[in-house]
């Protein structure tokens, strides 16, 4: 077992100034690294009966499809606009500066389906809830919330209200 944050690279400065950019990719080409991270957000959540992974472009498609396997069960993409090619509902959220959207299939998720919701970090909360709103939409019972990182500092988990929100990694600043 090793401590998964000496995986994790901190580009500072992209994509623009302030921003500290943290790079995932260091630890996704260590096997040993990737597969601890995917047992241990299993492990977050072993207590629940999840039915779908409802992951978020583009990063949170690596664990939540990892984690989908792992468990057997069904894998669900949340994307940005013009994306997903069948019918779709949509939801917008706040950016620093203007808005952006995420889409979900309208058929991906039934009534009561039990949902993970997985991205690979959690900085001010705005696409992990926009991403709720469309799993609520949809009637999907959200069993919680996964995130490899969490920047503490950006308070993201207050926008996510009472839901299980778990992370392997916290930042408390830049
Ligand atoms: P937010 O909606 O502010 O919680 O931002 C979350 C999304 O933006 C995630 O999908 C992340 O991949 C990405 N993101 C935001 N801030 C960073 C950062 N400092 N380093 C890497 N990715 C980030």
């Amino acid at each position: 077992m090793s401590d998964l944050s000496s995986h994790i690279r901190t580009v500072p400065d992209f994509p623009k100034t302030g921003i500290g950019f943290k790079d995932i990719t260091t630890l996704l080409k260590d096997g040993n690294a990737l597969r601890q991270s995917v047992d241990e957000l299993a492990e977050k959540f072993s207590g629940k009966e999840i039915e779908k992974i409802v992951g978020i472009e583009a990063r949170g498609f690596i664990f939540g499809t990892a984690l989908a396997y792992k468990w057997n069960v069904g894998f669900v993409p949340v994307r940005k606009p013009g994306k997903l090619p069948a019918e779709t509902i949509t939801q917008e959220y706040e950016l620093e500066y203007g808005t952006d959207k995420v889409e979900i299939h309208k058929d991906a998720i039934s009534p009561g389906d039990k949902i993970l919701i997985i991205d690979d970090l959690l900085a001010t909360g705005g696409t992990a809830a926009a991403t709720v709103e469309l799993v609520k939409e949809l009637g999907g019972d959200i069993q919680g919330i996964g995130f490899l990182i969490e920047l503490t500092f950006l308070n993201g988990r207050q926008r996510l209200g009472n839901y299980e929100v778990i992370s392997l990694i916290e930042y408390d600043s830049e």
